[in-house]
């Protein structure tokens, strides 16, 4: 389908980018990748009079190390993710969800901005930064602020962004060197959205117990969810098997997913704790250097 007609803006910096949006208000919409808002377009979901292409915006691109904290410019693509020397080596949890998210063509335009300020449930990377406890940066006329991820996601495609405000860029707490990670995620076909997925990461205290652990779920509830009981209980432990049964539990207890075509909330509560089980197996012996 044709998308109603809209005026299409390209401003070179964030000041003009806000200014812009603040004029504009309900009747403005920022444009990223495009991989999410041009099909909801289409679909007549969405039918802003005003996109504001970020694109020709320079200092929303990038990857760099600021102290103990990675921060990732809003416009950079899923591709750029995974095409990182230094995410591969700091955050590799960031590379391995990017690998599952989509397919090349969609994470060559697909932004990390995009996809955590989207706010579809569906998306991957929003739990990846519960998990990870990221904060975002935000920018509006006549200032910035920041949104930490786990305070941000409200409801489906509701988060805590004001109207005419825009993520400038992601900041990541940089994990500790040996740390185990993990993204774990069903789906029934290369590009597909997850049935259910997890984010793990976590770290040894020693040889055999787990120091800390955050565990996040994708698309099993309106919002990203951050596990917080399971995550309790699997920290201290040796991640026995009755530990991580218990895991399992309290975060499947937490979801309540929609009824779709990958499954009853039942099926999908279900793989929910499987992908826990999973992710927290595979981040454990990466801890470990299995
Ligand atoms: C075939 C296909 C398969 C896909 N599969 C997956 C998948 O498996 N997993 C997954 O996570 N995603 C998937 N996606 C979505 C894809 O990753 C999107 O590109 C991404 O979610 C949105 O990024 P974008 O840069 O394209 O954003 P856009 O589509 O440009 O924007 C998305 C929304 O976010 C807003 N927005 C964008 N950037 C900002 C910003 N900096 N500040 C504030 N608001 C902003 C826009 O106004 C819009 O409302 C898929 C897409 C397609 C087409």
């Amino acid at each position: 389908m044709i998308p109603p007609s809209f005026t299409y803006h390209r401003p070179s910096s964030v000041n003009d980018a806000v200014g812009l949006l603040a004029g504009f208000g309900e009747e403005g919409r920022v444009l990223a990748g495009g991989h999410s808002l041009i099909p909801m377009m289409k679909l007549r979901l969405a039918s802003p009079a005003n996109l504001v292409d970020l694109g020709a915006i320079a200092d929303l691109k990038g990857i760099r190390q600021e102290g103990n904290e990675i921060v990732i410019g809003a416009m950079t693509t899923q591709h750029e993710l995974i095409a990182s020397d230094l995410l591969g080596k700091a955050v590799p949890l960031l590379r391995e969800t990017a690998l599952q998210t989509a397919d090349p063509q969609v994470r060559y335009c697909g932004t990390l901005g995009g996809n955590v300020a989207n706010g579809d449930p569906g998306n991957d990377m929003p739990a990846v930064m519960l998990a990870l406890n990221a904060t975002y940066q935000v920018a509006r006329k006549g200032g910035e602020h920041r949104i930490q991820a786990r305070k941000f996601y409200q409801g489906a495609y509701f988060t805590a962004l004001a109207p005419g405000e825009i993520v400038t860029a992601i900041r990541i707490p940089v994990p500790p060197a040996g740390h185990g990670y993990a993204y774990q995620k069903l789906k029934r076909k290369i590009g597909d959205y997850a049935t259910a997925a997890a984010a793990v990461i976590l770290t040894m205290d020693g040889g055999s117990s787990i120091g800390s652990c955050a565990i996040a779920l994708t698309n099993v509830a309106e919002t990203p969810l951050y596990a917080e009981a399971a995550s309790r209980l699997v920290t201290g432990s040796k991640l026995d098997a009755a530990t991580v049964k218990q895991a399992v539990a309290a975060a499947e207890a937490i979801t309540a997913p929609a009824s779709d075509r990958r499954g009853t909330p039942q099926y999908r509560t279900k793989m929910a704790g499987v992908m826990v089980a999973r992710a927290l197996a595979q981040a454990a012996a990466r801890a470990k250097g299995a």
